[in-house]
This record gives C-alpha cells, structure tokens and sequence, in this order.
C-alpha cells in the first residue's frame, strides 16, 4: 500500500477537529482532515443546532399561546408542522456546513474523506466507502472524533426507541413521548416538546434531575416543568418495555412500587460515550480510562506526545466551545507554543426553557461570598412575562474578585457571559458594579447581583 507523509493530520471535522485544522493552518501548518461522514460533525447534524432550532420555535409557539388572549388567535392549525420545520432546519445546517467548507477550502485544509484509524503511533489507515484504502504517516495528529448516544442494553435503538438524533428528525409530531435520562439533553427536548403541545413524561433514576445545578435553581426549573404539565418521575428507574398498537408501554420501578407509563416513542439520553473503540488505540501508546476517554496532559498530549485529543474524547463536560477552545490550544502547541489548558470558566447552558447557565466556580465555600438576585426585580424580566428565575454570583469574601455565577431565566445563554469575562478579566465585584448597563435588559440584574455583594444593592433590600 502506498504511504502519503502528512504534517497535521486531525481526525474528525465538528467543532473540535475544524476549528483546530483552521487555527493551525493560521499558524502555518499544512493540514489534513479526515472524516467519515458530513464536515461539521455532532453540534451541527444532530446536537447543538438541531436542538436549537427546535428549541428556539417551540418557545415562540409556546408564547404565541401565551399571549392568545391579546393577540387573538394566530394560527388556524393547532400544531406545529414538522415536516415545513425539518426542511428549515435542514437549510440551516446546509448554510453552516457550505460555511465551514468554504474557510476549509480558504485556508488550504485538505479534506479526506474515510474512517481512520491507527496502525502505529505515527501512521493511520483511512478506509472510505468506495473499498479504497491508504495509508498515512503524520508528524503530529488530533484526535477528535466526538462522541455518540449510549445505548441501553435493556433499551435497543428502534422504531419505537429512539435517541436524541432520532427524536430531533422526527417528521411529525407526536402525542406523548417519554424520556429516560434527566441530563441536560433529556430537558431540552422534553421542554422544547412540551411547549409544543406533547405530553412529556421525564424518567430519571437519580433522585432528582440535572444534579450539577444548584437547588434553588433547579427548583424554580421544576415549577416550570410543573406549569408546562410535564410528568417529572425521579428516583424511577426503567426496568422493561412492552411495543403495542403503534404505542411503547415502559414499566417502571420507584423503590418497591411498580408502574408504567405509555408514549409514542421512549427517547433515550442516557450520556454519551466516546467514539474511541475502532480507533486502532491498541496499535498506540495511547492511553484510554475504562469508558474509552482519552487521557490527556494538560497541553492535550496523549501519552504519545506527537498525538493530541481533544473535544468529547477527554474529560470535561461535552461542549461544543469546549471542544473549539482545546482546538485551538492544541494547534498552538504543535506550532511551539507552550501553552496550558485553563478550564476556570467554562460556561454550561442548558438551554431549558427558562434557560440556566453556569460558569466557573459555582458551590459556596467558606472563602465566597454568595450573592443572588431575583428577577422579579428585573424590568425587562417582567415585560417579557418571564420574571421566574435569578442571578447568582461568587466572589472572593477578601478582595471581591468574582469566581463564579449562574443565571436561571430569559437570555442565560447570553448573560452569563459576563461573568465569565469578568472572571477570565480578573474583575471584582465593585468591577461589575461600575459597568453602566443598557436599560431595560436582562443584563442589568448582574450590575443587581454585584452591589448586592458590595453591600449596596438599589432594586432590593435585602439577600434572598
Ligand atoms: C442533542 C444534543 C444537543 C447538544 N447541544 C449542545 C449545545 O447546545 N451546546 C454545546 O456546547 N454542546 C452541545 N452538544 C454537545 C456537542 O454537540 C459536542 O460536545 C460537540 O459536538 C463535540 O465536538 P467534537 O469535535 O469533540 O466531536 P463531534 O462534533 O462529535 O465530531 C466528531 C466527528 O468525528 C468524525 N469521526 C468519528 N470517528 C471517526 C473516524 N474514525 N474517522 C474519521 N472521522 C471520524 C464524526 O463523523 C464527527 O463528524 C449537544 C449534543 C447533542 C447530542
């Protein structure tokens, strides 16, 4: 077989692999990427953008309703139509990937299509669907071929039993569907179907759901879900499934009670595992935890230093800007630059509706100082008719110096930015406080929270 030498050579193109092959052709590498299916990978086919599309027209249905009684009514149909939103949603994700293809292309990145996988610690082999077959040796590589939906051996993937990617490809939409896992996937879709109009029941075997956020977060959730009529089941576990007349019956167990529940389809989001099985890491030094993850210095070095992971194939939350911003630091670090990964404000959304939102230090120690601010003193808040939620921040009890934050309500995803460049910046509280913010935003509770950690707080008069 012929041998091709490459310089860079990164496997997998979503939003680890293309944003590294993009940064180390900026700094003068000449690169390859190799793929096996479509240029974007997970975030863009069937996670991040998918879910956000429908997640974004099930809020604006789902305010429609809302405000039926001073619009009127605005639609003579009564559901959503799924095939019109498939199309949208398919030109959507055509125009990022034509997107991507096209810097690709700019900066000179070849693109080989194939499935790779090692034959040694500096060569690989790419197979693609035509039965060719080569060979290639490299002089450093990045791996980053994501990750993909558990399946649970007790929940085979079906007609019936469908992952978060056949959920979100769905061409109409369903009466009722029930969801096993309570993450932060399993939300954003049983929100986004509730508000349009499915009867969703949630399943979660933990004794409650998304245990990374704090209660009184997850408690203004949950009275949400409650409103939204969704069916919560936590500390449930689901034993067993029974297909009949076009309808899934899951039979469920809460300690010594068991009970079932029935849907249209069972969505499984059970976590996600690495695509690190039939990557050839036996013919490597690579070295590998029990679930396959990938283990990595803190410069993304495997345990083959010419060889770096990145993305949903090391540890660390699976995020899309997580895995760009290991991209980008590993394409430095095979260009000289002796860089180290900093993970203090990695910003989480679950884009629940209302959304919630993290970042950096987020448990109260004996050195932080909490400080929270409801929404329902915010203007904006309440003219959008969505004043549930509030803003959190951390910030050292000495200097003031912010550490941390969270914000449960409209906008999260945007807001909680701010507090990650104030940590990232260095920022105190005082800091924030200073910032004159527009009016009337969402934005204006974090000037809120950071005089209330200041001690002069003008919207409230005391802590919550
Ligand atoms: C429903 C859902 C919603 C999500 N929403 C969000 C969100 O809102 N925000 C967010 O930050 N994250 C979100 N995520 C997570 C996000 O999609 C992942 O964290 C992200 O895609 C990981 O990027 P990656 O580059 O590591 O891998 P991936 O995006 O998974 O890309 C890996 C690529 O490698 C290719 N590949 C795999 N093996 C090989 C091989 N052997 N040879 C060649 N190519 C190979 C694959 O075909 C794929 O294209 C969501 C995920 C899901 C499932």
């Amino acid at each position: 077989m012929e041998e091709k030498k490459l310089d860079t050579v990164i496997i997998g193109s979503g939003p680890g692999g293309y944003v590294a092959a993009i940064r180390a052709a900026q700094l003068g590498q000449r690169v390859t990427i190799i793929e096996k299916s479509k240029i974007g990978g997970t975030c863009l086919h069937t996670g991040c953008i998918p879910s956000k599309a429908i997640i974004g027209l099930s809020k604006k249905w789902a305010d429609f309703k809302k405000s039926e009684h001073i619009f009127g009514k605005l639609s003579t149909s009564n559901e959503m139509d799924m095939m019109e939103f498939q199309k949208d949603k398919n030109k959507t994700i055509f125009k990022l990937q034509n997107g991507i293809q096209h810097l690709l292309h700019k900066h000179e990145i070849e693109v080989v299509e194939g499935t790779a996988a090692f034959c040694s610690n500096d060569a690989l082999i790419v197979s693609n669907i035509h039965g060719h077959t080569n060979k290639y040796s490299f002089q450093h590589c990045i791996i980053a071929t994501g990750s993909e939906p558990r399946e649970l051996p007790s929940f085979p993937w079906g007609d019936r039993i469908l992952s978060s990617t056949g959920a979100l490809a769905l061409q109409s939409l369903p009466e009722e569907i029930a969801i096993l896992g309570g993450g932060y996937i399993g939300i954003e879709l049983g929100c986004a179907f509730a508000n349009l109009g499915v009867k969703v029941t949630i399943i979660e075997v933990q004794e409650d759901i998304l245990l990374m956020v704090d209660p009184k977060i997850r408690h203004i959730l949950k009275q949400q879900l409650n409103k939204k009529k969704i069916n919560l089941l936590t500390g449930v576990k689901a034993i067993g499934y029974q297909e009949e007349n076009e309808k899934i019956r899951i039979q469920l167990q809460r300690e010594t009670e068991f009970f079932s529940v029935q849907a249209d389809f069972l969505v499984v989001s059970a976590g996600r595992i690495p695509c690190t099985s039939s990557l050839g890491i036996d013919k490597t030094n690579i070295e590998v935890d029990r679930n396959g993850m990938i283990q990595v210095n803190s410069s993304l070095q495997t345990s083959v230093p010419t060889i770096f992971a990145i993305g949903d194939v090391i540890k660390g939350p699976a995020l899309a800007h997580k895995a760009s911003y290991e991209g980008k630091l590993a394409a430095e670090v095979i260009s000289g630059n002796n860089y180290v990964i900093d993970y203090r404000a990695i910003p989480q959304v679950i884009f629940s509706d209302p959304e919630i939102a993290l970042t950096g230090e987020t448990a109260p120690t004996e050195h932080l100082l909490e400080s929270v601010f409801p929404l329902g003193a915010n203007g904006r808040a309440l003219t959008l008719n969505q004043s549930e939620g509030l803003v959190k921040i951390f910030s050292t009890k000495d200097t003031g110096h912010v550490k941390g934050g969270a914000v449960i309500g409209p906008n999260a995803s945007e807001v909680i930015t701010e507090i990650t460049i104030a940590i990232e910046a260095g920022w105190t509280v005082a800091d924030l406080a200073l910032t004159i913010h527009p009016h009337p935003t969402i934005s204006e509770a974090i000037i809120e929270t950071a005089e209330l950690a200041t001690g002069m707080p003008i919207h409230v008069t005391s802590p919550m």
